[in-house]
């Protein structure tokens, strides 16, 4: 079995929002970064994986089965690290083991124990007095002591400062190369997934945006920049996204031969950074 992860053509429709037939696939070993801005449908996707939210259509399959008629053979399996620990405020970790625990009939507590000391996370400790890099750091600790094959994490780095966030981002890269483990991780922070991850999958106001190697994606899209007269109706249409100025323009395109065809070599072409890729998907021509 190739796909630890397999979402298709699922849907969710709430009063303000959709999210619109989505698919996309993870191959088992490879870290997945889904990105997208805020209120995209991210935590959605999420919840429908986990199956924590009931789907309109569609059916989504984590390690060759399917996420509601398997569910509880699958989540022994799924480590799955909340945005939010908050609940468990005032208990000290180990109260919060105790609970996690019988859980998970693979649950190790050589591994807890060993993740803790590796961590510098004391057991006696209460959540409410951890920082929220430690906080992060114990939640993955729960996820990885009962061997899940698969870490699913919604937001992980968010609210973290720069230093602890490398250190988390690095941890994923060593959970993925010691143990052979796959991760889909959402984030807003483009550069966390530029860092770690294989695959990335955009989705903006409930649609997929792309879901491909990040190699790819980085490859594939060009920002252009040129004076405002070169632009007309009709070579407007090519591009994906645009900001112009008094000055002249930038924008998006993800075909360079239609670039050359349309501006010639009149435009500056330039490799586009995630970030690039994300903002000028927003800001639609
Ligand atoms: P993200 O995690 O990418 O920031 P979410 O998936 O949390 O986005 O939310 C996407 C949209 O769906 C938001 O506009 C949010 O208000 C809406 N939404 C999320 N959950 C519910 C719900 N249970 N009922 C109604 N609307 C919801
Ligand atoms: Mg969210």
């Amino acid at each position: 079995m190739d796909n630890i992860l397999e979402v298709s053509n699922v849907s969710k429709k709430f009063k303000d929002f959709t999210l619109n037939d989505i698919s996309f696939n993870l191959k088992s070993g490879y870290i997945m970064g889904f990105i997208g801005p805020n209120g995209a449908g991210k935590s959605t996707t999420i919840k429908l994986i986990m199956n924590l939210l009931k789907m309109d259509s569609g059916y989504v399959k984590v390690f060759g089965k399917d996420s509601i008629k398997d569910e509880v053979e699958i989540k022994e399996r799924i480590g799955f690290v909340y945005d939010e620990v908050s609940f468990y405020e005032y208990l000290k970790i180990k109260e919060v083991k105790n609970i996690v625990a019988p859980f998970y009939k693979q649950w190790d507590e050589n591994k807890f124990k060993t993740f803790c000391s590796d961590f510098g996370l004391n057991e006696k400790k209460k959540i409410k007095e951890l920082s929220k890099g430690m906080k992060m750091k114990f939640s993955l600790t729960l996820a990885l002591s009962h061997n899940a094959d698969f870490i699913i994490m919604d937001e992980p780095t968010s609210g973290l400062d720069p230093v602890s966030r490398r250190e988390v981002l690095d941890l994923f890269q060593d959970i993925i190369q010691d143990e052979n483990k796959s991760i889909l991780f959402s984030s807003h922070i483009t550069s966390d997934l530029e860092r770690i991850a294989d695959y990335i999958t955009f989705i903006n106001k409930g649609s997929i945006v792309f879901s491909e190697s990040k190699d790819d994606v980085l490859d594939k899209y060009i920002v252009i920049k040129g004076n405002k007269e070169m632009l007309n109706n009709q070579n407007r249409r090519l591009i994906l996204g645009i900001e112009e100025s008094s000055f002249g323009f930038t924008g998006l395109m993800n075909n360079k031969d239609e670039v050359l065809k349309v501006f010639g070599n009149d435009v500056i072409i330039e490799k586009p950074t995630l970030e690039d890729i994300m903002v000028y998907t927003n800001k639609k021509r």
